[in-house]
């Protein structure tokens, strides 16, 4: 990324007002670097959320008075749309969730700007660069709109080393946006059973699995766990049933950009590579030499996973102590 002299006063729409996940602490890093950083969360935020909002730069933050209750994505697009009016944004930042890429979407329309998603990088003249057909290339692509929206991945922007000090509570301008779009309810929701490693999208180190685990994610739990990682999951896995939806990552699964993915017993389709091309570093692990998950790998260990596996962990745990 690239820091800038000018001034871009950017708006950064968020969708939880708990805390900050590493996404969300990523845009705000990048919408402080391209100038002037508002924030909007869909409701009146807690405290602690302000004071860690202030210590990241916002300079104000922007809720909906009674937020959004059970209504999907309408309510954010409307909050949005009138925190950009308001700010004068040049720039609006979003998470590259699916939920985000519907309100991105939405808010083009709204703010005639030009979307962008599944960026990994965006300069200070607001060029943004994106992976495109699935993994195999990389673009610029610049807005001709006054105003651009744009979706980050996950792993984009580097983080300070140290959490920043505190810089104060920003100030909260509540909204009461107009908001007639009959949108759609959430009429239930499932909480996915705790792993205790983090969310696939914003982990560091994803160790992904494919047909060649034949159904046994053991030895590949074993490394997540000692590399502090997420399991992903090729198609193939999970059509057979070997691991939830939520897992895949590929063209119609999760896209994740992580420092280190290590590819486990997955051929490396196009489709699978279109969610992972963009990592730091790829590690194939792959008993067939021929795999064209190869092509893309790093570093690639041709072997029987079952074999490689353990012992890696096995010299992880040594080295250390
Ligand atoms: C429209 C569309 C969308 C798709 N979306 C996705 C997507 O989002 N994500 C995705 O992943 N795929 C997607 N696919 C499917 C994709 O084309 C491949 O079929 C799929 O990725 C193959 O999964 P795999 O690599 O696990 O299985 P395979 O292609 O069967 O590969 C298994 C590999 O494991 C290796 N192996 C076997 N045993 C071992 C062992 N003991 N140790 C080490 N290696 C071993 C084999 O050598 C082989 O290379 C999509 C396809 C279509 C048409």
């Amino acid at each position: 990324m690239t820091k800038t002299t000018t001034t871009t006063t950017t708006l950064v729409v968020l969708d939880r007002t708990d805390r900050l996940g590493r996404a969300d602490r990523e845009l705000l890093v990048l919408a402080s670097a391209l100038g002037e950083a508002h924030v909007v969360v869909p409701a009146v935020p807690p405290d602690a959320l302000l004071d860690e909002l202030g210590a990241h730069g916002a300079v104000t933050v922007h809720a909906a008075a009674a937020g959004p209750g059970d209504r999907l994505t309408a309510p954010a697009v409307a909050l949005a749309a009138a925190a950009a009016r308001e700010t004068g944004a040049r720039a609006v930042l979003l998470p590259n969730t699916p939920e985000a890429k519907d309100v991105a979407a939405r808010l083009g329309v709204r703010l005639g700007a030009g979307v962008v998603t599944d960026a990994t990088g965006l300069d200070a003249d607001l060029v943004v660069t994106k992976s495109v057909l699935a993994g195999g290339w990389t673009t610029r692509c610049r807005a001709t709109s006054p105003v651009l929206v744009v979706t980050v991945r996950p792993h984009s922007v580097e983080l300070p080393a140290a959490e920043p000090a505190g810089a104060g509570r920003p100030p909260v301008r509540t909204h009461e946006p107009e908001d007639t779009v009959p949108a759609a309810r959430v009429v239930g929701r499932t909480e996915l059973p705790a792993s205790g490693r983090p969310a696939l999208t914003e982990a560091r180190v994803v160790v992904a699995g494919g047909r060649g685990t034949g159904g046994d994610f053991g030895p590949l739990e074993e490394l997540a766990d000692a590399l502090g990682g997420a399991i992903g999951a090729s198609r193939a896995a999970v059509d057979a049933g070997w691991i939830g939806p939520e897992a895949q990552v590929g063209q119609t699964g999760r896209t994740v950009s992580p420092q280190l993915y290590v590819s486990c017993g997955i051929s490396g389709a196009v489709q699978q590579r279109a969610g992972m091309q963009t990592a730091r570093l790829v590690v194939a692990v792959n008993k067939d030499e021929q795999a064209p998950v190869f092509e893309i790998a790093d570093l690639g260990i041709v072997g029987d996973l079952k074999k490689v596996l353990p012992q890696a962990v096995e010299h992880l745990r040594a080295l250390r102590g």
